[in-house]
């Protein structure tokens, strides 16, 4: 593609290795998740790693929150209430305790854990194939999900002041793939259990298995039924034109200098592609011709997950419905660095997609 290569800046490549929410080095290892007894037998065993949820946040160790607790608010939300917010750039990790240190009976934990999955980490030779499989150790990690455990007046065992809390935007663009794959598996179903405490099908409250990862309904008459996380596929597109110009709008929600690409959820019966141009179409009135998929991330704000799309605008008129979008504009590279230089132009944060399909089109990181 030409103009790929911006100043003399290296192309960008490798679209997924670039999506914070996208990161994992975690085994799921769903298939342990059935096993009778699974989360009282993880939370006996001392080599079980904890690590703690609260819906959209994860707790990391006190000494790692070196910025104002306001200041970890979610600065990645155009619609948050905290516009100054800075979201933290300095490396963080999760806090993870061992299930020693937590006091008390630990089976009293077991309904509001989450079995995450397994890291291999290898303690043998690195050198050495054979030492490595000799050597190789399982961690076992699991989330205590904090604020399920509070409505239910359970005693997590250790103080929630003992940690830093970080929104999982903020976190994740600061954290290793391992960290940044438990904490978003551990929102994503902590924000799941969040929303939805009764049986959508006869509104009999409902308890958690397989792992966490599944509810079962207690109604005796709905009995055996079986519920998992819904999640909801939104698409978000890079429109570009024949003059390598990207489209970028600022829709009534968001603050007023916050502008990013063309994005929506997926109709009931409809096709990623269909959805792709009837947004385009329906918000800033540009028609499109091809439409080519470039990846996709979780966003469990509380359930999305969004598939990235690259378009190419046939048409270039922009007619904005002022209802969803406030206002819309073509950039050339020159352009969008002026805008973004002057402070007239707020882009998305470093987690979300939007930044890196911005970015993509640019051809190197943006300020
Ligand atoms: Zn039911």
């Amino acid at each position: 593609m030409a103009g790929n290569v911006w100043n003399g800046e290296l192309l960008l490549d490798d679209f997924m290795a670039r999506l914070p929410l996208a990161q994992t080095t975690v085994d799921l290892d769903v298939e342990r998740r059935g096993e009778p007894g699974l989360l009282a037998r993880l939370l006996h065993d001392s080599a079980t790693r904890v690590m703690f949820v609260d819906r959209g946040a994860v707790a990391v160790p006190r000494q790692e929150v070196t910025a104002a607790p306001a200041a970890l608010d979610c600065a990645d939300d155009p619609a948050a209430p905290r516009p100054d917010a800075v979201a933290p750039q300095d490396m963080l990790e999760l806090a993870t305790l061992s299930v020693v240190a937590l006091h008390g009976d630990v089976d009293r934990l077991a309904p509001y854990v989450i079995y995450l999955g397994t890291e291999r980490a290898s303690v043998g030779n690195a050198g050495s194939c054979a030492g490595a499989e000799i050597g190789d150790a399982a961690a076992s990690y699991v989330a205590l999900d904090v604020s399920r455990a509070f409505r239910a007046s359970v005693d997590l065992g250790v103080s929630r002041d003992a940690f830093g809390w970080v929104e999982l935007r903020s976190f994740a663009p600061c954290a290793s793939a391992r960290d940044a794959g438990l904490a978003t598996s551990a929102v994503a179903v902590a924000m799941w259990h969040d929303q939805q405490r009764c049986c959508p099908f006869c509104g009999a409250p409902v308890s958690p298995t397989l792992g966490g990862w599944a509810q079962t309904c207690t109604n005796p008459d709905d009995a055996d039924r079986l519920l998992f996380p819904r999640i909801e596929p939104a698409i978000i597109t890079a429109i570009v034109d024949d003059a390598d110009r990207i489209l970028l709008q600022n829709n009534s929600a968001w603050r007023e200098r916050f502008f990013s690409v063309s994005a929506g959820f997926v109709e009931a019966g409809e096709s990623l592609e269909h959805a792709v141009r009837r947004e385009a179409h329906e918000e800033v009135g540009v028609e499109l011709d091809t439409v080519g998929y470039r990846g996709s991330q979780p966003w469990p704000f509380p359930a999305s997950i969004m598939l990235g799309f690259r378009a190419h605008a046939c048409t270039t008129d922009i007619r904005v419905d002022h209802n969803e979008v406030a206002s819309a504009r073509w950039f050339s590279r020159d352009e969008l660095v002026q805008a973004v230089a002057s402070g007239e132009v707020e882009l998305p944060g470093r987690a979300s997609i939007a930044r890196h399909l911005i970015e993509e089109w640019f051809g190197a990181s943006l300020p």
